[in-house]
């Protein structure tokens, strides 16, 4: 059995907890690697190891830091195809679908490449009689990363990369789902120029993230997962007065207009809705036409597609809809939740129930799934199902749907569908929820703008990459100066000329 290690000042360290966590092959269900989860001595030694290291790189300078940016940018592109395979061996999500999850991580490294840009600072000349003011953007020092298993490589290089690139060292703790991918690109990051130790990879679960949390060294804290893991990050982190954003889970909105073009947003529900099995925070899970007469029509467009779906394991071609989700209990959750949905009264239109793929019954596929007749007291309209499961929900008006959509808990993304510019910007203004698509299905904003949602879909301030990924990972320091020059009376300090 192959064991996983950690990446450690520059260099893959075996585990010496002796506790591992397996890591499957979604396709076959079988172990294939051991990931090694850390104990408390493993990560408060990567965490003093990275408070060494940070000195030195927070006072490279900026363009040296961006340099090694622009190496990564040219690494990852030369190492594309091996670490796109890596990601799907893993997780499980089709070839293009890797490709994908690492060129939206690329592209916030590339946004890096402007730190020195982003970390210029503000000047007031004269702010009074002889001085001058200035605000400089510091590195927080030692920040953690705890990243979920669904983007192995976009997530947590949206954090890594920012952080890196203004002086601060990393300890990332990726999901023991799919921790390959993070250790390569620990590994192309010391290649592409990176000092040993300020990117540490500490695999692990509860007991690694709690002394992350806890120590007294780390002084900022990134987390992408579940709602409920991020409640308590956000509360055990900020109790020790760190700086802490965490993005938790979705249930995304999809509203189609009576006059929306359905071909198309049929077309755009099966790619948001089934695309990487329904494992994106941005999936939209829930479609809500207006009107009776749109609903059928949409129900009619739909039917045919989601039952033309293919899915197989990432090796079948570049034909492949969506692959298996992530485990046995992901795939057991998302059928359980299918049969409350059947139970609680909606019309399982496309049923999968019983899917099996020859060759790889003891996978973890799921069949895609479509519901009508969803109410908003049912858990799979309540739930984040995080599975290949759209549900429609038939809305009377345009005011019902939207009305829909803001009182879910989650805000992360929503979409409107329509021809009609009024009522898109209408929804684009009222709505609460943290990115909109208009005719477009999934609204990830590119990287230099930032992704956040709202509501429960966030715990703290600041969003992911972009402008606000510089903030996140500094302090600002703000100098009020004055010099003796002009107010020097015979060689003594004329204090009172300074009043
Ligand atoms: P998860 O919450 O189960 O795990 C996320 C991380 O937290 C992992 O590294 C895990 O090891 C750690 N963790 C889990 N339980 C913990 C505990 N009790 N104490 C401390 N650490 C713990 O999430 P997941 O299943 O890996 O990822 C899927 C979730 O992530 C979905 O809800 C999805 O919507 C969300 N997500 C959100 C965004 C966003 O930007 N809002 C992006 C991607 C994924």
């Amino acid at each position: 059995m192959k064991e996983l290690s950690h990446f450690l000042n520059g260099a893959y360290v075996k585990g010496s907890s002796g506790r591992f966590a397996d890591v499957f092959n979604p396709a076959t269900g079988e172990t294939q690697a051991q990931c090694p989860m850390a104990s408390v001595d493993e990560t408060t030694q990567a965490i003093a190891d990275a408070a060494a290291a940070q000195p030195a790189w927070a006072a490279t300078n900026p363009q040296k830091r961006a340099r090694v940016m622009m190496a990564m940018v040219g690494l990852m592109n030369r190492d594309m195809d091996k670490l796109a395979e890596a990601l799907s061996r893993e997780h499980g999500k089709t070839i293009p679908d890797a490709k994908g999850d690492l060129q939206r991580g690329l592209e916030v490294i590339e946004y890096c490449i402007g730190a020195p840009q982003m970390l210029k600072g503000e000047y007031t000349d004269d702010a009074g009689p002889g001085i001058d003011m200035y605000s400089m953007r510091q590195p927080l020092g030692v920040v953690g990363s705890i990243m979920p298993f669904n983007f192995p490589a976009m997530m947590p290089l949206w954090h890594v990369g920012p952080a890196l690139a203004c002086g601060n060292a990393v300890v990332l703790k990726p999901s023991e789902r799919d921790p390959s991918v993070p250790l390569m690109l620990a590994e192309l990051f010391v290649e592409a120029g990176l000092p040993a130790g300020v990117f540490q990879v500490v695999n692990g679960d509860k007991e690694a993230v709690d002394t992350i949390l806890d120590s007294d060294i780390i002084q900022g804290v990134s987390f992408v997962g579940s709602t409920p893991i991020a409640q308590y990050i956000y509360s055990r982190a900020t109790a020790t007065g760190k700086r802490a954003q965490c993005f938790g889970g979705a249930k995304n909105h999809m509203i189609i207009m009576p006059d929306a073009d359905i071909d198309q947003a049929a077309d755009a529900l099966i790619g948001a809705g089934f695309g990487a099995a329904g494992e994106r925070c941005m999936a939209i899970s829930v479609a809500v036409p207006v009107g009776e007469e749109t609903a059928d029509r949409l129900i009619e467009a739909l039917v045919p597609r989601v039952e033309k779906l293919r899915v197989a394991p990432y090796t079948d071609g570049d034909d492949v809809d969506y692959g298996p989700v992530v485990t046995r209990d992901a795939k057991e959750r998302i059928l359980g939740l299918i049969n409350s949905g059947v139970e609680q009264g909606a019309k399982l239109v496309v049923d999968n129930r019983d899917f099996s793929l020859q060759g790889y019954e003891n996978g973890f596929f799921v069949g895609p799934h479509l519901f009508d007749n969803v109410t908003t007291d049912m858990d799979i309209y309540t739930k984040e199902i995080f599975g290949p499961v759209l549900s429609v929900v038939r809305a009377p008006t345009y005011e019902a749907a939207l009305g829909m959509a803001m009182d879910h808990e989650y805000g992360n993304g929503t979409a409107i569908y329509t021809r009609d510019g009024d009522t898109a910007r209408d929804f684009a203004h009222r709505i609460n929820i943290g990115m909109v698509g208009i005719n477009v299905p999934i609204p990830v904003p590119l990287a230099y703008h930032t992704f956040g949602g709202w509501k429960k879909s966030v715990f703290g301030d600041l969003n992911q990459h972009g402008p606000d990924s510089f903030k996140f990972y500094t302090r600002t320091k703000t100098v009020t100066s004055r010099w003796p020059s002009g107010i020097k009376e015979g060689g003594e300090f004329n204090f009172k000329a300074m009043d």
